[in-house]
């Protein structure tokens, strides 16, 4: 392994370690499935979220969402580096939903860099890497509707 894929992957399990310590925090009493989602800013702050349930189960948010919007209401969203997201049930890695998948390409393209996913499940060491666009393709975003980056000058 080369010293950044080495970084690099020093990085990836320190964000998935703090998306299952987010997950510790999972309002999930309906589906009882646990999730917490972590996002690494340029600056390598980690910014945890973990998925809020409802009792109208509609309005439920997701680990990925929670995460985002807090990173987006501290005025980081163009900082926004990387992502992690673990938990679920049965071992297996979890993956974000669709609607998650377009939130990170919202946040992808105001970050205005690729945006790595690291998926895990709840413990173990596997860890899928995707990019936003593998999980997302031919995705409608803000650059659609002519708004880029909202980097600082
Ligand atoms: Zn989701």
């Amino acid at each position: 392994m080369t010293k950044n894929a080495s970084a690099k992957a020093l990085v990836a399990k320190a964000l998935v370690d703090a998306a299952r310590e987010a997950m510790a925090h999972a309002h999930a009493p309906y589906s009882g499935f646990a999730v917490g989602a972590a996002v690494r800013l340029t600056d390598g702050r980690i910014v945890t979220g973990a998925n809020f349930e409802n009792a109208s189960y509609g309005l439920s948010l997701c680990a990925e969402t929670v995460a985002l919007a807090t990173v987006n209401s501290q005025g980081r969203l163009a900082d926004v580096e990387a992502i992690a997201v673990a938990g679920g049930a049965d071992g297996a890695i979890v993956a974000p939903c669709g609607r998650c998948r377009q939130v990170m390409h919202e946040a992808e393209q105001i970050a205005g860099r690729p945006l790595p996913v690291y998926c895990a499940a709840a413990s173990g060491e596997a860890m899928i890497e995707h990019s936003v666009s593998a999980l997302l393709p031919y995705a409608f975003g803000p650059v659609d509707l002519g708004v880029t980056t909202k980097k600082r000058s």
